[in-house]
């Protein structure tokens, strides 16, 4: 058998005219290393869930990404973090909510998973666990970035008008992977900073499984991104799942219909990353870009933004 990886960092109203060419480097190459440092798993015959690990990280330590360092700031000035990992073998999941300190969020997810008989944990009692695995922690100077400090003003300023930004590719924002490995074994992981402006408190999409995270070795793996609350509402990842187990639908069948159809119709604004048993990638967004890189066994590795770039 042999491996398939996608990761993403995001969707939203990405338009060419609002990224410069250097920016634009930048986000490639960031995507580039992350897809390298998961597929580097995935060829030494690794583990689905290792190498979706590894690429989550990758875009966590990457401040263009809204995760790990670089996430965005709540109504409060405050960063507060979301991720979860899922393993298709078992349906074993692990996920933390709200969470400041971590470098590395995904690594805690996994902690939750792996350590404990739990699936989410919140809070300091999710930080204790992250020193007793002895997990990295950074500042807040580590994790701040001007870019994304502005984002919040802005979005303040405008609410403060009671309006909305229309860019919400400013606003948000979330990386994940998804893989299958030589085995034939998924896994999802997903890791954000939320939404800029949010209220201390709200939890996304992201850590919430069948929302934004999901992989079951008999259907696929998924990882979205894109506005949380629809995206919990109509537990997207999930149902991706679910009209391929119940349907007999395909990954792209299944993934197009909840991203396209379902997701559009109501407000539900992003994409999703998604994989299936036979290796198939499927990565549908119903905004204009979404960041996101692929890699199958014996071909080259690619990533895109836009949405004619595929
Ligand atoms: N889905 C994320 C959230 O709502 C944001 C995003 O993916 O852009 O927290």
């Amino acid at each position: 058998m042999t491996y398939s990886l996608a990761i993403h960092g995001g969707a939203g109203t990405i338009l060419k005219s609002r990224l410069t060419p250097e920016r634009e480097a930048a986000y490639h190459a960031g995507l580039q290393a992350a897809l390298a440092a998961g597929a580097a798993v995935l060829r030494a015959d690794g583990r689905a869930l290792d190498a979706v690990t590894a690429a989550v990280c990758v875009l966590e330590d990457d401040p263009l990404f809204n995760a790990g360092r670089g996430a965005v700031f709540t109504s409060a000035g405050a960063q507060e973090m979301d991720a979860a990992v899922m393993d298709g073998r078992d349906r074993r999941a692990g996920a933390v909510a709200g969470i400041f300190g971590p470098k590395n969020p995904v690594l805690l997810a996994r902690a939750v998973m792996e350590r404990t008989g739990h699936v989410c944990l919140i809070g300091p009692n999710a930080l204790e666990l992250a020193r007793a695995a002895g997990l990295a922690f950074e500042d807040p100077e580590y994790f701040f970035t001007e870019a994304r400090w502005q984002s919040l003003q802005k979005v303040l300023a405008l609410a403060a008008e009671g309006r909305v930004s229309d860019d919400p590719a400013q606003r948000h924002g979330t990386v994940g992977a998804v893989a299958r490995d030589r085995a034939g074994d998924l896994a999802a992981a997903t890791s954000t900073g939320g939404m800029t402006g949010k209220a201390p408190g709200r939890v996304g999409d992201t850590p919430m499984i069948g929302a934004g995270t999901f992989a079951d070795n008999a259907t696929c793996a998924v990882s979205g991104t894109g506005h949380g609350e629809v995206f919990i509402r109509w537990t997207a990842a999930a149902e991706i799942a679910a009209r391929m187990r119940h349907r007999g639908d395909s990954l792209e069948a299944a993934a197009n219909a909840v991203v396209m159809d379902e997701l559009a119709a109501v407000d539900g604004s992003g994409g999703v990353i998604a994989v299936d048993r036979d290796g198939t990638i499927a990565m549908p967004f119903n905004c204009e870009g979404m960041y996101r890189g692929w890699v199958r066994e014996g071909s080259a590795a690619e990533t895109a933004i836009y949405a004619d770039a595929r």
